[in-house]
């Protein structure tokens, strides 16, 4: 038998559980125990397992296997609800995720808000919430009005860590997705593209496991080409997200390096084969920079590029951060930017920012430690 230190059950799929079960010499019906244990009632350790036999309980727990919950190390509570939750791994190594009670804000129109009425949930404060799940510790993608991009990479998170933050967040907030309306963004820290197997991974675990409804998530990415072709074959997906930021090459490759690899030619033309469901669209996420990218010439340039795909844009004004060289541009610039936009056609909102008081939004997710020590602004 393999060495079981240090072995999670959290991120283990159906099969994955079987066979740990075979192997400790286990009846096969401990398999579907665990998975209802782990991703059901997602329960913090063997001990909390009240199907299994005390016996049983503590034999695990000697072997070295264990739930892998992560822990939530602190949670900073923005005036507007968001929380931001500081989430820490068996390693040490940390992540940030979001709890945004009555979504995002970035949900109206997209047909996820839809019946949206008459279920009680509106008695417990929120009609329906968003949580912002970080897929690698730090990021390797470098924008550059991004605080994440500042750490670099320390490295992927496993698919159970990803899940791990959706587990522990649903605890904290006492919400099931069978009981409440739960939407879910990749959109924390991390290219999740760059660390697709485990994302995709933990993707079918939410699903099939957890029970939250692929159509209420969205994954976003900065641009990985060949990935977002990828995704497209799969059975089990998200809606796609992808961040644009810019309207030409010379302005994209200066505030995303990663558009030397992939320009804006190759990543339009992979927008427009994604193969898209009924009435679903792509989402093009929009950082508006002041006098940046922000002018009436880009927005003009936005809707050339976005000619041929069924899309719907997502304008945010950026969220200022220490180290980060732009500047908000004003109300009315970010409306004028979506006039354009809109007079041609193309569906656009203006993503109202969440937590900006914590550091909870967009672009603003780093480690706390790292926050708490720079200068204030
Ligand atoms: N790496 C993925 C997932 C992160 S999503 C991606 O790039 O899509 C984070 C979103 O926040 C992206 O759309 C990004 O463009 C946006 N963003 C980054 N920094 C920001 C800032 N300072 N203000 C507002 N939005 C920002």
């Amino acid at each position: 038998m393999t060495d079981l230190s240090q072995v999670a059950l959290l991120g283990m799929d159906r099969a994955e559980l079987s066979s740990l079960v075979e192997s400790i010499g286990e009846p096969g019906y401990r398999a579907q125990q665990f998975l209802e244990a782990v991703y059901r009632q997602r329960v913090e350790s063997m001990d909390q397992i009240s199907t299994l036999p005390q016996q049983l309980r503590v034999s695990l727990a000697e072997k070295g296997i264990g739930i892998g919950m992560p822990r939530i190390e602190q949670r900073f509570v923005s005036q507007d609800g968001t929380v931001r939750y500081l989430i820490t791994f068996a390693d040490g190594q940390s992540v940030e995720t979001v709890w945004m009670p009555e979504g995002d804000g970035g949900e109206v129109g997209d047909g996820v808000e839809a019946g949206d009425t008459g279920d009680g949930s509106a008695a417990r404060g929120w009609g329906r919430a968003t949580i912002c799940i970080s897929s690698q510790v730090g990021c390797a993608v470098d924008c550059q009005f991004c605080l994440t991009a500042l750490l670099g990479v320390k490295r992927n998170l496993s698919a159970g860590e990803i899940v791990g933050q959706v587990c522990a967040v649903l605890k904290d907030q006492k919400v099931s997705p069978q009981h409440d309306r739960v939407n879910l963004v990749f959109m924390g820290m991390g290219e999740p593209f760059l660390n697709y197997d485990n994302f995709i991974k933990a993707v079918r675990l939410l699903v099939q496991e957890v029970g939250l409804a692929e159509s209420r998530m969205t994954v976003s990415t900065a641009g990985i080409v060949p990935r977002i072709s990828e995704f497209g074959q799969e059975a089990i997906r998200p809606r796609l997200a992808i961040s644009l930021n810019a309207s030409n090459d010379d302005l994209r490759t200066k505030l995303m390096p990663l558009n030397k690899k992939w320009n804006l030619e190759r990543l339009m033309a992979a927008a427009r084969d994604f193969p898209l469901r009924n009435r679903e669209r792509v989402t093009f996420e929009y950082v508006l920079l002041h006098n940046v990218n922000d002018l009436r010439e880009n927005a003009e340039e936005v809707v050339d590029l976005l000619r041929g795909v069924r899309a719907r844009v997502n304008l945010i004004a950026l969220n200022p951060g220490p180290g980060i060289d732009f500047e908000t541009p004003a109300d009315e610039s970010v409306a004028a930017f979506q006039k354009i936009l809109r007079d041609a056609g193309i569906l656009t909102f203006v993503r109202r920012p969440r937590g900006r008081d914590i550091y909870a939004a967009c672009g603003q997710l780093k480690r706390t430690v790292e926050i708490a020590t720079a200068p204030a602004r």
